[in-house]
């Protein structure tokens, strides 16, 4: 569940001078504001949605919304609205989600260096997860690595889904099969993403 909602905050509040309140005619007593609203989402302020203007009477305390004003009273506040911007923080969700979204290439950048690194230089105890059409997803540990080909023993285990493997990864899990890949197979099952990951202690 996505928690999102619209909020607003004041921006800018002044003193409003030579007006009286139209509710209980007060002179000068009169406090603008201009309001930002914005979309939050998880309560962190992510869209801005907008600026209103408002107003409060500080002697009998009622508020005004723009649509609510006598026309000299928004005239009045109206020119506040031009002094202000949408503060930064109320796109902050959008450069926390910017920042992940960087994140997430980065490390998954990273990730297809890695494992392409170790696939080009195996060495024995590597772990390659693997994605499997009938099996879900599995593990096969290499334990014997020659010029040309690797060996890998078999896990008995699958899973159906890619966070469970760590549960399986076990020493006791692995029965040497007898499987064997040219360096070249390998390559091909990471660009198939058939070898999702190279897990290298
Ligand atoms: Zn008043």
């Amino acid at each position: 569940m996505i928690f999102f909602g619209k909020k607003a905050s004041v921006i800018r509040q002044e003193h409003i001078f030579g007006i009286s309140c139209p509710s209980c005619q007060t002179n000068n007593s009169i406090h603008g504001a201009v309001v930002g609203n914005y979309g939050h989402l998880y309560w962190i302020p992510t869209i801005p949605m907008g600026r209103t203007i408002a107003a409060q009477c500080e002697h009998c305390r009622k508020t005004f919304d723009e649509k609510d004003m006598p026309s000299q009273l928004r005239d009045a506040i109206r020119p506040m609205m031009d002094e202000v911007k949408t503060p930064l923080k109320h796109f902050s969700g959008l450069f926390v989600i910017g920042g992940l979204f960087v994140l997430g290439i980065y490390t998954s950048i990273n990730n297809d260096r890695d494992n392409l690194a170790f696939i080009n230089d195996p060495a024995i105890g590597d772990v390659y997860e693997i994605k499997d059409a009938i099996r879900d997803y599995t593990t096969q540990k290499v334990i014997a690595v020659t010029d040309d080909s690797v060996y890998c023993a078999e896990n008995q285990y699958s899973v159906n889904k890619v966070r469970g493997l760590a549960g399986i990864d076990q020493e006791k899990n692995y029965i040497n099969t007898g499987i064997g890949y040219s360096r070249q197979e390998l390559i091909k099952m990471l660009n198939a993403d058939k070898i999702t990951r190279v897990k290298r202690n």
